[in-house]
Order: C-alpha cells, then sequence, then structure tokens
C-alpha cells in the first residue's frame, strides 16, 4: 500500500550570520494512513524543520515529500492550495495559532469560510460540532483565547487543525508546554480523535515518554539525521543506537518513592554548523569505537523494522556477537 506520506532524501538548509546550517541531513520516512511517527530528539536536531518542510512551510534543498503520491516538494502557493486541507499543524504554543482578538468560534469557522464547506447554518454547525469532538462547550465559542487555559488552548488549536477533516496532522511538541496531568489529557484527546477519524500523526517532542503514549514507530533524529527508526516497543524494550538508550535515561521516573535524577545525556550538543566527523553522536556516546570518528554509519536493517545507524549494528563492528543489546 502506497504511504500517506512518503520523505526521500530530505535536505533542510538555512543561511544564517554564523554560516550554513543543515539542519535535516538526508532524512527519509513514510507514514501509513491512520498511523503515527513519533520524531523524538534534543532540541536543535532538525525535527522542527523536518516537521515544517513536510507542511511545506519551507522549501527543502534537496529531496522528495509525496502526500497520498504526489510529489509536493516544489509546489507554489497556488500548487499547494488544493492539498492543503489534506494536512494540518499543531504547535507547542497554542496562542501562536490563535488571533488573540478574534472569538474562538471565528476563528474556527476561518478555515471552512476559506474552503466554502457547505451553507453558512452547516459550517456554524460545524463549528460545534469541533468544539464538542474537543471536549469544550459549544457556548464557549464567543470567548476570546485569553479566556481559555494553556490546555483549554491547546483543544482548541486541535479543533482548529480538524476541520477539514486531515489525513495528516503534523504535531510538533502539542504537549510540551502543558503540566503533566494536562499533558495526558491532550494526548488521549489525541488518540481518540484518531481512532474515530483514522487521520495520521507525526508527532514531534524532545521527549521519548510523550512520544511512546502515541507512536505506532518511532524515529530518533541527532544533529538532522535519523540514527534509530522502529517500532515503539522495539524502541523501548531493545534500542540499538546509544542516542536512543540516552533519551530512554533521561525520562523522569515520576514515581516519587523511586525518585532519581534524570540521566542528562553526556556532554552538550556539538555546534550545529560543525558536527563533527564520522558518527556524529561519537562526542558523546560511552560506545564509541575508532571507527566512530572517521565513518558515518549508515541507517541499516538490523531486525524486522528496525534501522539504525551505528557501527555497534553494522559491518565495521565485524561479528555478530558484538551485536550490543541494551538491556533496561
Ligand atoms: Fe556510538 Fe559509534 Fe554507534 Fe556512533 S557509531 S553511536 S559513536 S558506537
Ligand atoms: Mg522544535
Amino acid at each position: 500500500r502506497a504511504a500517506l506520506l512518503d520523505v526521500d532524501g530530505l535536505h533542510v538548509r538555512y543561511r544564517t550570520r554564523r554560516g550554513l546550517l543543515h539542519a535535516v541531513d538526508g532524512v527519509s520516512l513514510s507514514l501509513q494512513a491512520g498511523q503515527t511517527l513519533g520524531l523524538v530528539g534534543e532540541s536543535g536536531c532538525g525535527k522542527s524543520s523536518l516537521g515544517k518542510a513536510v507542511m511545506r512551510l519551507i522549501e527543502p534543498a534537496a529531496g522528495t515529500i509525496r502526500l497520498d503520491g504526489v510529489d509536493i516538494t516544489h509546489l507554489g502557493p497556488a500548487g499547494l492550495r488544493p492539498h492543503r486541507r489534506r494536512f494540518q499543524m499543531v504547535f507547542q504554543d497554542p496562542g501562536g495559532s490563535l488571533d488573540p482578538r478574534q472569538r474562538i468560534g471565528r476563528s474556527l469557522r476561518t478555515p471552512l469560510d476559506l474552503h466554502r464547506l457547505g451553507t453558512p447554518a452547516q459550517r456554524a454547525e460545524r463549528v460545534r460540532e469541533l468544539m464538542l469532538q474537543v471536549g469544550l462547550r459549544p457556548e464557549l465559542a464567543d470567548r476570546q483565547p485569553h479566556e481559555f487555559s494553556g490546555g483549554q488552548r491547546q483543544r482548541i488549536a486541535i479543533a482548529r487543525a480538524l476541520a477539514l477533516n486531515p489525513a495528516l496532522i503534523v504535531c510538533d511538541e502539542p504537549v510540551s508546554a502543558l503540566d503533566v496531568s494536562l499533558q495526558a489529557q491532550i494526548l488521549n484527546l489525541l488518540s481518540d480523535l484518531q481512532q474515530r477519524y483514522g487521520m495520521a500523526y507525526l508527532f514531534i517532542s524532545h521527549d521519548l515518554g510523550v512520544v511512546q503514549h502515541l507512536a505506532d514507530r518511532v524515529a530518533v533524529m541527532y544533529l538532522g539525521r535519523i540514527v534509530e527508526l522502529a517500532p515503539r516497543e522495539r524502541i523501548w524494550r531493545s534500542p540499538a543506537h546509544p542516542y536512543t538508550q540516552a533519551l530512554i535515561d533521561a525520562i523522569p521516573v515520576m514515581d516519587p518513592r523511586h525518585e532519581r535524577n534524570a540521566g542528562a545525556i553526556h556532554g552538550d550538543l556539538p555546534n550545529p554548523f560543525q558536527p563533527p566527523a564520522g558518527c556524529s553522536f561519537h562526542t558523546r556516546c560511552p560506545h564509541a569505537l575508532p571507527v566512530c570518528r572517521e565513518q558515518a554509519p549508515a541507517l541499516r536493517e538490523i531486525g524486522p523494522g528496525h534501522h539504525a545507524a551505528c557501527h555497534l549494528h553494522g559491518e565495521a563492528a565485524g561479528h555478530a556477537s558484538q551485536i550490543v543489546h541494551f538491556v533496561r
């Protein structure tokens, strides 16, 4: 079955005062209709740039993006318009996507008006329905964004993304600004909505613990590249890449009886303008081999649907007996 989203060899570069930043450095991934791909990594690893490129908010430097088999990589505004309904985005800060002076009923209605969906009465009914779908009372549609809490504003942003029945929603850190109990509510809402309406999510977060709630598959990004890609339970139970292992160790444990410091990942993220040669994780990797400083490991399949870019799992490791499995 053809993928809903198919990204192949994607590069995103920014020209900045400090030089050329290679934010996304040859990423390939695909996402089936109705599925969730979690995209995880530290801030600055290129995941938001990847999300924005998929949404075609920025134009990639190279590679292709196909949505339902249609190459949208270089479409201009007019060419993108018919596809815009099919993909939507939810951001960390819902304030950013909501006009502060606009009543939220109007914000929800705008996409329906722009796409001339149904009669005015049908659009008003659709706004009511959207409010209910995200667990808000329709009477609140007359209020302005500042009259809602952060969690409610995120519900409104989700309702707005739902308005046109998209096939794909790119969620960029949608719960990162919320406290833990609200995070769970929003994640449950996203999961319920997916079950009811069958849209796919590209779910971006710096927090692997959050991604694990929703994702069918997880892609781990480091300095612009995918270093591991696997079904959720493989990532959790048998992470192959030392960076993935470090992200798992960094998940805070909430049980107060077993308080543990979230294990910070050793060392700082290298300067992204001058990524280390070889495996770009070698400056922080506790398992680095001499070859890691010289050769960049390719992303290769190491198990069913499980891909990793690490010499511990490649030809350079020599014998299969040297393959390391991290045990949790
Ligand atoms: Fe560590 Fe080497 Fe694997 Fe990179 S390739 S993650 S440095 S062991
Ligand atoms: Mg980001």
